[in-house]
């Protein structure tokens, strides 16, 4: 697939040939995918999904020359028969042929396929899903082709969509899409979300399926008071994948310490048990302090060891962003994960040379300092049972799987046909569909003060003087 690739993603690069970048010494093999045209995309001028950040992200890690380190590749879009390998053909459709000017006339599918202020129609809404689908696609397809290690692709991570409907800023889900095209290969594929909201359509997709495991780490509150609303310690998969799904919820105000030793904890013994042969990282930025529709207190310095602990198992894996809201935060967090992927060390003091760099500021640094925290709510006792019962969960798992590669597909394309099959009776009947349905801009997400969000000026106003929860003045 070289043949589809050209390599122009970084605004200071001319097009190269695609091996070019690859230095003989590099010991890993890492591949990043990008498009340029990624960040002019708009949800609204209020709504708190910027692809604005992917373009500082990319930003940030040309100007620390990361790219030098890596094949960069801008990727194919997925067609439409890509994204139906998961979705409904019907939503596909509606999603091709909507556009802001003639949204009124597919008002009754707008309504069955979830359109929201949080999921909107926005002008090139289809090729934007179309980008960052195709490059989880195509990442996950160099990694099964075994001449790399790593993937990265920050547009991806879009945890929340499901077969039938967008949800939580999500339209389509690339994770399940790039994971169905790993497991044409790889026997056993283990799924980790650091996102601070739970994985819940990824956790759908393969609820049935032990091919691949389901892991998150997310803020929980009872009586589904937190988007989207699921992933309890109860959620452990059904059938064949009973579990092979595992959630590990928690409260606000986590803290690095706290964070990092309950993951290393809990994700080495979901590795041991079931002996992944790929691994897909969703490396949401929401879970950092500070950010818009968070709770947790996380440093990018932590949020990166989590990544840098499963890129140490050396095992083949796909990295893929995610939520961030603060997106001069979720720049930095990514550009700095960029640079533990490729085992570089990079400068605290963010270059100059950087285009947007005067977004970063007061501190053009790269660990700007998290001043005010929230009230750490998980308690030693609570992360102690916590970690207890997940252990006691894994216990229960038998060994890792070793099923036939057929399976897969057979038993999820009766899954996803099925599927098909109700929405037609849906469609037919008009029954209204009675799941709660969820806001992730209008749930519980106190942090958020839409009344000061606009694309231009979140980078240059410091919107914790809206915040009004429990902090300490405590340097961090
Ligand atoms: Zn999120």
């Amino acid at each position: 697939m070289d043949s589809t690739f050209f390599d122009s993603s970084c605004y200071n690069l001319r097009p190269q040939s695609v091996t070019s970048h690859v230095r003989s010494h590099c010991k890993k093999r890492i591949s990043y995918f990008h498009n340029n045209e990624i960040g002019n995309f708009q949800f609204g001028v209020q709504h708190p999904m910027k692809p604005l950040r992917l373009s500082y992200t990319n930003d940030l890690v040309c100007a620390y020359r990361l790219h030098e380190k890596m094949r960069v590749f801008c990727p194919p879009k997925a067609t439409d028969h890509d994204l139906m390998e998961f979705h409904i053909p019907s939503y596909i459709t509606f999603l091709k042929n909507v556009t802001p000017e003639n949204s009124e006339q597919y008002s009754f599918d707008a309504d069955r396929f979830n359109i929201s202020e949080d999921c909107p129609i926005f002008r090139g809404l289809y090729d934007f899903c179309q980008i960052y689908a195709g490059a989880s696609v195509a990442a996950a397809l160099r990694l099964t082709s075994e001449d790399t290690d790593i993937c990265i692709n920050w547009s991806g991570g879009l945890h929340h969509a499901k077969h039938n409907e967008a949800s939580g800023f999500c339209f389509v889900n690339d994770i399940v899409l790039a994971i169905q095209q790993l497991l044409r290969v790889f026997p056993r594929v283990l799924y980790i979300d650091i996102d601070i909201h739970h994985g819940d359509g990824v956790q759908e997709a393969f609820y049935e399926t032990d091919r691949c495991m389901t892991v998150s780490f997310h803020k929980y509150k009872e009586n589904g008071k937190y988007f989207p609303g699921t992933g309890g310690l109860g959620e452990i998969g059904i059938g064949l994948g009973k579990r092979y799904c595992l959630n590990v919820p928690l409260k606000d105000g986590m803290d690095d310490e706290s964070y990092v030793a309950l993951f290393k904890d809990v994700i080495s013994d979901v590795k041991d048990r079931y002996q992944p042969n790929a691994v897909v990282l969703q490396s949401g930025a929401d879970s950092l302090g500070k950010d818009k529709l968070g709770g947790f207190n996380l440093s990018i310095k932590a949020h990166g060891e989590c990544v840098r602990f499963v890129k140490n198992w050396q095992i083949p894996l796909l990295v893929l962003g995610g939520g961030g809201y603060k997106i001069e935060n979720v720049a930095r967090c990514w550009a700095y994960e960029t640079s533990i992927l490729v085992d570089a060390e990079v400068p605290e003091a963010l270059p100059k040379n950087a285009q947007f760099y005067n977004f970063f500021g007061p501190d053009y640094s790269l660990h700007p300092p998290l001043v005010r925290r929230i009230e750490n709510l998980n308690t030693k006792a609570d992360l102690q049972k916590l970690s207890q019962q997940v252990h006691e969960r894994l216990r229960l798992l038998d060994g890792a799987p070793s099923v036939q590669l057929h399976e897969f597909s057979k038993d999820l394309q009766d899954l996803w046909e099925e599927s098909e099959e109700e929405m037609r009776d849906y469609q037919e009947d008009a029954i209204p569909d009675i799941r709660p349905r969820r806001r992730l801009m209008l749930g519980e997400n106190e942090f958020y003060d839409r009344g000061s969000d606009h694309d231009n000026d979140d980078q240059l106003v410091d919107e914790d003087q809206t915040m009004d929860y429990v902090v300490d003045n405590e340097s961090y």
